[in-house]
């Protein structure tokens, strides 16, 4: 590979003060609309998967909402699209009734979905109180396609990209009947980012790395955000923030969390 890969904590350390490379004053205006639709996502499909459910999955939903205020998250929207999304959709017939625990859970090919807590906090982190939806954002690490789903819900346009083939094709089977016009899934390797959707008003990694790949702090919009987890020196993951302003890239080190790793190439 050519592009340059920032290595922690150097590179970012040296963003505080560095220019960002794409273009400037290209902050995606995010406009207030009005209030996101709450009809779960998947209610009515005649193909989705764990369709004879033996729970009322939305009163289940409600709580695990609730658990998530209760947790500290506190944006709004966020919750919304947390109690809309029908997780227990994505995860095999077994796990059901673990679908609205706080816990991860194996979607094949040695891979997890996340805790909704850590879903619910990352993307808060990505909004970062805007008023409306973000504009285009870009998901590293598609999954079974859950993120991606709750993302539909806050962003105008989600573009999710995913290195394995099996769960690129498994997310696509299970997104398939919610009809999510706005979910665009890609096979490939994320750590190149999609540049063809660029600039991304934000930017949201479900695999972690030793650092952040160039591409993505170019791709990011200036005004926009990265969310992302990272291995620190002290050889755990830790979740990082990256704002990318006129000024340069300021960046945050948050909580410990346990991610998946971020892996080059396709399989
Ligand atoms: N957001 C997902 C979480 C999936 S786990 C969900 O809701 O289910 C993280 C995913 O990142 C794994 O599927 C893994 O294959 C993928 N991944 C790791 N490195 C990647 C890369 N370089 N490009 C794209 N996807 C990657």
């Amino acid at each position: 590979m050519t592009h340059q890969r920032p290595v922690f904590p150097i590179k970012l350390d040296s963003l505080s003060g560095s220019k960002p490379k794409a273009k400037p004053a290209v902050s995606p205006p995010r406009p207030v609309v009005k209030a996101l639709p709450v009809r779960p996502l998947g209610q009515g499909n005649a193909h989705g998967n764990n369709q004879g459910l033996g729970m009322d999955s939305v009163a289940v939903r409600a709580r695990m909402v609730q658990k998530l205020a209760q947790g500290g998250i506190q944006d709004t929207q966020v919750l919304q699209a947390m109690g809309a999304v029908e997780r227990h959709r994505f995860v095999e017939t077994a796990l059901v009734n673990q679908a609205y625990e706080d816990t991860s859970l194996p979607i094949g090919l040695g891979q997890t979905i996340s805790k909704p807590n850590v879903v619910a906090r990352m993307i808060e982190l990505l909004r970062n109180g805007a008023t409306g939806k973000l504009g285009r954002v870009l998901e590293v690490g598609t999954g079974c396609g859950y993120q991606a789903a709750v993302l539909s819900y806050i962003a105008t346009e989600v573009y999710s990209i995913e290195r394995l083939k099996g769960l690129h094709e498994k997310a696509r089977e299970n997104l398939r009947t919610f009809r999510l016009h706005n979910v665009h899934l890609l096979f490939g390797d994320g750590m190149e980012g999609f540049a063809k959707g660029a600039p991304y008003a934000a930017i949201i990694a479900a695999a972690g790395g030793n650092n952040i790949p160039q591409p993505w702090l170019d791709q990011l919009a200036v005004g926009g955000r990265l969310v992302a987890p990272m291995v620190t020196p002290a050889g755990h993951q830790a979740l990082v923030v990256v704002d990318k302003t006129v000024q340069g890239f300021r960046h945050q080190v948050l909580e410990a969390v346990h991610f998946v790793p971020l892996k080059s190439g396709i399989s």
